[in-house]
Order: structure tokens, then C-alpha cells, then sequence
């Protein structure tokens, strides 16, 4: 029998608000153990938990961002559960009243078709407290840090659309995209932003019964989630075909084996109204207030991109999924400089450039008007590209312009006929044997003597001179 996954993922986004989500606190879940509390966040009995305004309209945005609807009244329960990381014993969360529905992502499948993966729900919730295990001497104890309790968080929970690994990693790129787009967090699974639980179940292939699903949670990276669902199919279809029958509960992936691991069987709570939140009504007026803050989203972008400055669709695609990346190449634009040159130099010289020294294409030295400078100076001939480099990494260091650089540090370019004359002239008769076998008509010959020429000018020849230079010397042409 062949069998078929069904598959639904459950993210959790912390939004990136000042505070958290039912006090002022602030929402740095990074600081000292338990520096940021007070008697809400720490639920002391009778506290009064307010909503952050702030992470409402954060919530909303992402909502909206990913094509759901927001719902004109929502409210929060008691999800009920006990354990250290909650002691007041339920965590704060929209289960019956959520703040969106519907909503999706398109992605392209396997085989190149465009497919959506719809959203059920988005709500929102306060994430709990952080438990440490230490060992103190030889006694292994359990810290609690309240420093997280209460962060403002959005639970996405989709539709069992999911078919395999591809179409969850290709869901999670998207989303991060998304969400990074309408400014509502970071959305990195490295550093816990973004979390992902998958609900994980298979059937024999062409039926539509929905069989008994596993959790797996713990994965850091949205390459996990795919290893995990890839190694959870696998699992679980040998042990159906060895006549074993799946059971709920949830496991862990562990990244160095390789493998999920049985953690407990799966508890859901009952969730009850709570009494003391108000229920969030949200009007027309906010929604659409709401609405037009909304960015220029990545697939529109997308499309402009194409239409406007003639990218190929996965240039498009690369550019416009960083949303500083997008506003970087616009900027270069702005300034003049052609779109396939912006394209080429920021995606294979500048982004991997400003990524390896920890900076943001938003927030680095090499501002668009002075990389726009350098890339100017190539066009003009003034620089070569192997120059155009080396200067790239000097706007880095200094805050001097790309002209400046180039005067100062002799990167202009070699277009003077007569001088690179010279200079060819000597290294064709350092060279016999290669030009001889040019002579014979081997091109790769011709290559090295180019090299040759280019560092005998200390990188800055004018290649295209020299190019044509050799051929005249040579009668290649
Ligand atoms: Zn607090």
C-alpha cells in the first residue's frame, strides 16, 4: 500500500512589541533572570491583566498580511494546564474567539504547480515562563525566569494542506517573508522567534481519511522541519505496515540523530472564558485603518519587479524576499544605476558582504548613494570590476566616497592604449610558449595570457582593451 502524508503545521510568532502583552514589562525575554515582572506577568492572584495596544495592532497587521480576515469580536480563554512554567495554572489564549480566519500562502509544489495552503485560524496568546535545568553539584535543579511570561505571541494554525517536508518549508519561507514584510517580528526559528509544532498523520494514498496525527515539536531551523516530517513519514508508514496502530502523542526531533522521540502523550486542557479580559471588538474602521497600513507584499513586489525593471521571475523573487533588500535595490535604481547591474552586484557582492560583517542591508555604511556611486564608476569605465570589489570593501571601513576611495588608493582603471601597449609587449615575451599555442589556435592560451596581463597591471587594466589589444598582437581576430 502506498501511503500519503497529511500534514498541518502550528506556528508560533513572538511579536516584536516594547511590552508585553497584559502589562508594561518590557518584552526583552534576553535580559536578567526575572528582571522584567511585576505582580501581572508574574500572576499573582487578583492582578488585572490589560491588552497592549500595540501587540493588537501588531497581531492585526500580521493577520491581514497573510490574507486572513479579522474577526470583529475575539476574546481570550483560560487554556488550563499546571506545570512550573505556569504556575497560576492556565495560560491566556484564544481558543473558541480566535482574532482572524482564513487567510493562506501560495507556494509552488514539487512539480512546479501553484498551490495554496490555506490558514484555519490566527490567534493570539501570552507565552509562558522559561524553565533552566542545571545540575547544582550532583543535584539536578530547575530554574524558573519570568522574563518571557507574559510576551506577546500569535499562534498561526493552518489547514492539513501539507503533502510533504517541501510544501511546509516552502509555507514557512513564505510566512517568515510575510510577516517580516508587514513589520511584525523577526520571525527567526534560530533565535525562537518563530516556533513550529507539526501535526503529522498518513493515509493510504487517494483516500480522504483524516488518521490519528503525531506532534513533533523542538525543531530549530526550517530545514528541521523538513528532515522531521520527512523522517515522521517514514516512521510511521513502517509501523503501520508492521500492523501497529499510531497513537496521539507528541515527539521530539532531535537534530544529531536525526530522528523524533516519543516525549508524552498529548494533553488538551479545557479552556474556559476568562472573565476578567475584555472581549476585543475591532470596527470597519479599525480593520481598514489597519488595512492600509499594510506594505506592498512580496508577490505584488514580486510582479513589479518583473514588469518594471524586466528581472526574471526568480530574481524577482530573491530580491523582493527581504523587504531591505527590496527597498536597497529600489534605492539603487533612484540613483541611476541599471537594474540588472544593481541585481547582479547586490545579490552575488553586497548582501553576502553586509550579511558576513552582522550588518542589514536597512542599516549598513555602504549606503544605495554610495554603492550607486561605485557601480557608476564601472559602468563609466572608470574601474574595472576586480577594482569595484576592492573598493566595495574599503566603503565599509571608511566614510570617505567611492571616488575618494579611487583616487586615494590608485584603483582607476588602465584604459590608456599606449600604456597597457607596454605592458603586453612584455609579458607576450615572458610568454613564448603560450603564444605559441594561441598561435595554434588554442583558446585557453589566450585566457592565461589575459590573466597575465590584468596582474602585471596590478588588476587594473581596462579587460576589455586588453582584450582587444591581444587579439590585434596576436591576428586572433
Ligand atoms: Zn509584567
Amino acid at each position: 500500500m502506498e501511503f500519503e502524508a497529511v500534514i498541518g503545521l502550528e506556528i508560533h510568532v513572538e511579536l516584536n512589541c516594547a511590552t508585553k502583552l497584559f502589562c508594561d514589562c518590557p518584552n526583552r525575554p534576553g535580559d536578567e533572570p526575572n528582571l522584567n515582572t511585576c505582580p501581572t506577568c508574574l500572576w499573582y492572584p487578583g492582578a488585572v491583566p490589560r491588552l497592549s495596544r500595540d501587540a493588537l495592532e501588531k497581531a492585526s497587521l500580521l493577520c491581514l498580511g497573510l490574507g486572513a480576515e479579522l474577526q470583529p469580536v475575539s476574546a481570550f480563554d483560560q487554556k488550563v494546564y499546571y506545570y512550573p512554567d505556569l504556575p497560576k495554572g492556565f495560560q491566556l489564549s484564544q481558543a473558541h474567539c480566535p482574532l482572524s480566519r482564513g487567510g493562506g500562502i501560495d507556494i509552488m509544489d514539487e512539480t512546479g504547480k501553484p498551490k495554496r495552503l490555506r490558514i484555519h485560524h490566527i490567534h493570539m496568546e501570552e507565552d509562558v515562563a522559561r524553565l533552566v535545568h542545571e545540575m547544582e553539584g550532583r543535584l539536578p535543579i530547575s530554574l524558573v525566569d519570568f522574563n518571557r511570561a507574559g510576551a506577546p505571541l500569535v499562534e498561526i494554525v493552518t489547514e492539513p494542506d501539507f503533502r510533504s517536508p517541501h510544501d511546509a518549508m516552502e509555507f514557512l519561507k513564505a510566512l517568515r517573508t510575510q510577516v517580516r514584510y508587514v513589520g511584525s517580528s523577526e520571525c527567526s526559528m534560530e533565535n525562537g522567534t518563530m516556533r513550529v509544532d507539526a501535526n503529522i498523520s498518513i493515509r493510504p494514498r487517494g483516500t480522504d481519511q483524516m488518521n490519528t496525527k503525531v506532534e513533533v515539536k523542538n525543531m530549530n531551523s526550517i530545514r528541521h522541519v523538513g528532515d522531521a516530517i520527512a523522517f515522521e513519514i517514514g516512521r510511521q508508514s513502517a509501523a503501520v505496515k508492521a500492523g501497529e496502530a499510531v497513537v496521539l502523542h507528541t515527539r521530539l526531533w532531535d537534530p544529531d540523530k536525526k530522528a523524533t522521540f516519543m516525549m508524552r502523550a498529548k494533553f488538551e486542557g479545557p479552556c474556559v472564558p476568562d472573565p476578567k479580559v475584555p472581549v476585543i471588538e475591532l470596527t470597519a474602521e479599525y480593520i481598514e485603518a489597519m488595512r492600509s497600513r499594510l506594505p506592498e507584499m512580496p508577490a505584488a513586489r514580486a510582479e513589479r519587479f518583473i514588469a518594471q525593471h524586466g528581472l526574471t521571475g526568480e530574481e524577482a523573487v530573491f530580491l523582493s524576499s527581504d523587504p531591505e533588500v527590496a527597498v536597497y535595490f529600489e534605492a539603487l535604481i533612484a540613483e541611476g544605476v541599471a537594474p540588472r547591474t544593481a541585481m547582479h552586484w547586490l545579490t552575488t557582492q553586497l548582501i553576502p558582504a553586509i550579511r558576513e560583517r552582522g550588518q542589514k542591508p536597512g542599516d549598513t555604511p555602504v549606503t544605495p548613494a554610495r554603492f550607486a556611486g561605485l557601480l557608476k564608476m564601472m559602468s563609466k569605465d572608470e574601474i574595472n570590476a576586480n577594482a569595484a570589489r576592492e573598493v566595495m570593501a574599503h566603503l565599509f571601513e571608511s566614510d570617505e566616497s567611492p571616488e575618494a576611495i579611487v583616487a586615494a588608493r590608485g584603483f582607476a582603471q588602465v584604459s590608456d592604449s599606449a600604456e597597457l601597449d607596454s605592458l603586453i609587449d612584455k609579458v607576450l615575451e615572458d610568454q613564448p610558449d603560450a603564444v605559441a599555442k594561441v598561435r595554434a589556435g588554442q583558446n585557453k592560451a589566450l585566457g592565461f595570457l589575459m590573466g597575465q596581463v590584468m596582474q602585471a597591471s596590478g588588476g587594473k587594466a581596462n579587460p576589455k582593451i586588453v582584450r582587444e589589444l591581444l587579439a590585434k598582437k596576436l591576428g586572433t581576430n
